[in-house]
């Protein structure tokens, strides 16, 4: 018993054990899991900040270009010099037409008259404004313009330079940036979770230029610029998390802002938590399973324990008091109850059975003189003395007070005489107790000839008697 709680106070320790290494395993691996994304996120916000950057320098660059060859064509110089000429007008529009059939890369251009800035001509149809003044032009070669025009939704970058005549501003080309490589790499919904998304910001918080209208990818800009002077540029709103840092484009600090779900972000560590449950199940199966099986295997084996300890207390409990119920307390030789069980049996199976009845002579006396105790120490030693006097298949027995009994077994008269008469004899010449006390023993016997046990023994009984009355110390047969 005690051993089996032990058994289950290890199991139980080896399962907490067990969940005790899980936990720890488990929390090192997603904290691992974590940092290592949100190195990652950082690393792809970087590389995505430097790709815009450069995205946006190398269009500039591309749509200066073009203006510079665009603001040297006759037919765009005419034009903003005479946007009312037909004939020019046409010329212009088809030159432009051609340019941008040419260049893929461009939004759109137009050709804008200070003559005549609202009938403009332009490439595909869209809107362009005037930037700048003309006093702008007169020290700047081309002027970019990264905020939102006229329209709030207009968040295209322009790159407008100014046609020079004779020192003398008459119109400027503006060039649109085309966001083809940028929607490439971010603009695609459903791909959103793969690239997240990508915005631009000036410092004051609004929204230049974003890959994502619509989905929830707001910010606050007081947080993303603590983020970035604080925490290395990683910001998490809500269920976003943001990666933005500043930088310097023509002279003008933008923000910079890559972003990404929570969910897309640590995808990868949702499914090692999931591993992990799986592996926390388990192992809360394989206990329970063995806490069971052992749990049964253990009843089992008590109830088997039990049940041989049990019977083996019952066997030895039995043997005990059947030896009990047969003997005789004080003399330990059998009692009156089995002496006549017992001559049952035996002249059931043997042919010759011979009864003796023996009695202490002057018993009475013995007690007064020495007391009841001494009396009891002389009725021991005349036990032991008659048991060591017959065979093994013979019995004696106490069969009342001073009274004893003897089978014979396959005996007859004459034989038994001779034992009695032996048995007399030693008695006589042996003193029992330490006082020495000298006694005498009248016998009777007789042999069993078909009566009952109780006839048997009241005949060997009136032989006894038959001794008593003339003169004891005598076998009578
Ligand atoms: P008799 O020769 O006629 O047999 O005389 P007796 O004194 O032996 O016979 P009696 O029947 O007069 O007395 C028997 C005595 O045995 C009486 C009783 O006190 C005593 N006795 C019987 N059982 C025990 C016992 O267990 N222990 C002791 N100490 N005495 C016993
Ligand atoms: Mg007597
Ligand atoms: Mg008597």
């Amino acid at each position: 018993m005690l051993q089996q709680k032990r058994l289950k106070n290890l199991s139980k320790l080896q399962f907490f054990f067990t969940l005790g290494v899980l936990t720890i395993f488990a929390v090192s691996v997603l904290n691992m899991a974590s940092r290592m994304l949100i190195a990652n996120f950082i690393e792809v916000g970087k590389n995505n900040s430097e790709f815009v950057y450069r995205f946006l320098e190398q269009e500039m660059i591309k749509d200066y270009e073009y203006g510079n060859v665009i603001i040297e064509n006759d037919f765009v110089r005419k034009y903003v010099d005479m946007p009312d000429e037909m004939v020019i007008t046409f010329y212009a529009n088809y030159y432009l037409q051609e340019v941008s059939d040419e260049v893929e890369d461009i939004e759109s251009m137009a050709i804008i008259s200070y003559n005549q800035p609202d009938e403009y001509l332009s490439s595909d149809g869209s809107k362009h404004i005037i930037l700048q003044d003309k006093t702008y032009f007169e020290s700047h070669e081309y002027y970019i313009s990264p905020f939102n025009t006229d329209n709030s939704e207009d968040t295209i970058y322009y790159v407008q330079m100014p046609i020079r005549m004779n020192d003398t501003i008459k119109g400027i080309v503006s060039l649109e940036v085309s966001y083809h490589e940028f929607e490439k790499r971010f603009i695609n919904e459903n791909q959103y979770h793969e690239t997240g998304a990508f915005q631009i910001a000036g410092m004051n918080g609004n929204v230049l230029l974003m890959s994502c209208e619509t989905l929830p990818v707001t910010y606050d800009s007081d947080i993303l610029l603590n983020a970035i002077r604080e925490k290395g540029g990683i910001a998490r709103i809500d269920n976003q998390y943001y990666y933005a840092n500043i930088r310097s484009f023509h002279s003008q600090d933008l923000i910079f802002i890559y972003s990404q779900g929570k969910t897309e972000l640590f995808e990868i560590r949702s499914r090692i938590l999931l591993q992990i449950v799986f592996a926390y199940l388990g192992v809360i199966i394989v206990y329970t399973i063995l806490h069971f099986l052992s749990g049964v295997y253990y009843s089992h084996r008590i109830l088997e324990d039990t049940k041989i300890v049990l019977e083996e207390t019952v066997e030895a409990k039995t043997k005990v008091l059947k030896r009990q119920i047969r003997l005789d307390s004080l003399t330990q030789i059998y009692n009156h109850a089995f002496l006549v069980e017992l001559l049952d049996e035996v002249l059931l199976s043997d042919r010759e059975v011979t009864v003796m009845m023996l009695d202490i002579d002057y018993f009475k006396q013995i007690n007064d003189n020495y007391g009841h105790p001494v009396g009891d120490q002389v009725l021991k030693e005349i036990s032991h003395l008659l048991l060591d006097s017959i065979r093994t298949e013979d019995s004696v027995g106490r069969y009342g007070g001073e009274e004893f009994m003897i089978i014979l077994r396959d005996t007859d008269l004459e034989v038994g005489y001779r034992v009695a008469e032996r048995i007399r004899k030693d008695i006589n010449a042996k003193a029992f107790s330490e006082n020495e006390i000298k006694a005498t023993m009248s016998i009777g016997l007789a042999q069993a000839t078909n009566e009952t046990s109780l006839e048997l023994i009241k005949k060997a009984d009136r032989k006894l008697y038959e001794s008593k009355n003339n003169g004891r110390n005598l076998t009578t047969k």
